[in-house]
């Protein structure tokens, strides 16, 4: 039997999740966001369960070009756009939308000739200060763009730095209509934290990501409360177990130590898997659907549980690391990270199984 340790990624969960944004952002075109190989459930996979999108948005020029390859029609947005001129021919040759956001990328587009002009998203700086024009540059950026003939429709853009925060969109979106104003383009502002509050931050376009895979975009509200359903489930069995002494230790470093006799198990999952390191003792962990915690230091390619509340555990009884009963938001917050970095940070040893689960009711 193969090493036990796999991902199931649960299309109809996707779907679900897909609806969700669409219910939450009615009347604005939703493009799912897809970077770093879908947040990591790998984007061929997840593709067809992206039906109902209007397009995608990603970073990578490479996977768009793949995408594009299955013959998917829709718009694909690239979040950073592009880094040298001579990107923009293949751009252009396959229909793909761009960000544009620093004035050296204004004259790579006045000075390049296409053969067929861009749909361009300009983006606009509203205190995340990574990308983005100034909002008093933001008029004259447009009305070069709008002269050059390599641009065939112009979009406005922001990324809210803070949009899961109650007090968090204020400034920004203030600082985005005075970029905005008097002009005549459709605008893109939401991210999942901004979909989930689409009346107040509004937009025409909206661009969902780790709501769309099950997590939430916030710290407060679970992926439970806000109906989301989870996409990927890390799993794997028990290949071991031991039965501890009182003051026999576990692991490297014996980072943990049984106050009292009890028995332990040992789960194929470590951090060459994507495990998080970091993870400390008490992180939670579902062996036969009941939720134990995690003892010892996390290893390469193993971490050891504690067996004291499921009796019943033995070689071979299932572990969920994060998923389907365990939200990867708990398993992220014990181990100090949030659930975009767990769910990007599978590893390539990992097996991946596809399975569209029964039925995901979506609860509005
Ligand atoms: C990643 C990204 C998103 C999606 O953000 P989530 O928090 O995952 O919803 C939206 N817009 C841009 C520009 C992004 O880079």
């Amino acid at each position: 039997m193969a090493r036990p340790v796999f991902a199931q990624v649960n299309l109809a969960a996707l779907r679900s999740n897909l609806a969700l944004a669409r219910a939450k952002a009615p009347r604005t075109q939703v493009l799912a966001i897809v970077k770093a190989n879908a947040y990591g459930h790998g984007l061929m996979r997840v593709l067809p369960a992206l039906d109902d999108a209007d397009g995608l948005g990603l970073v990578e020029l490479d996977a768009a070009l793949r995408v594009r390859e299955q013959h998917y029609s829709r718009r694909m947005l690239l979040l950073e756009g592009f880094f040298e001129e001579r990107e923009l021919a293949e751009i252009a040759a396959h229909r793909l939308a761009t960000v544009v956001h620093h004035a050296d990328q204004v004259r790579m587009l006045e000075h390049a000739k296409l053969a067929r002009p861009l749909e361009v998203f300009v983006k606009v700086n509203t205190g995340m200060n990574r990308l983005g024009f100034a909002p008093a540059d933001v008029a004259e950026v447009c009305a070069r763009l709008s002269h050059a003939p390599s641009v065939a429709a112009l979009r406005l853009m922001t990324h809210l730095a803070r949009a899961d925060e109650e007090d968090g969109v204020r400034d920004a979106l203030a600082a985005f209509e005075m970029a905005c104003n008097g002009l005549p383009y459709p605008r893109s502002i939401a991210n999942s934290a901004g979909v989930f509050r689409a009346a107040e931050v509004g937009g025409d376009i909206v661009r969902p990501g780790i709501m769309l895979y099950g997590a939430t975009p916030f710290a407060y509200d679970t992926a439970q409360m806000l109906g989301l359903a989870p996409v990927m489930t890390l799993r794997s069995e028990l290949i071991a177990t031991q039965a501890l002494k009182a003051q026999d230790t576990v692991g490297y470093g014996a980072q943990y130590t049984a106050a009292r006799p009890h028995r332990i198990g040992v789960v194929a999952c470590g951090y060459a898997d994507g495990y998080p390191r970091a993870a400390p003792n008490g992180t939670p962990v579902l062996v036969c659907g009941r939720r134990v915690r995690m003892v010892g230091r996390v290893s390469m390619d193993m971490i050891t549980v504690d067996l004291s509340e499921v009796p019943e555990a033995r070689i071979g009884s299932p572990v969920v690391l994060w998923g389907e009963g365990l939200p990867v938001d708990d398993v992220a917050a014990a181990a100090g990270t949030v659930g975009y970095e767990l769910m990007c940070g599978v590893m390539p040893r990992v097996r991946f199984v596809t399975t569209e689960i029964g039925r995901v009711d979506l609860e509005l």
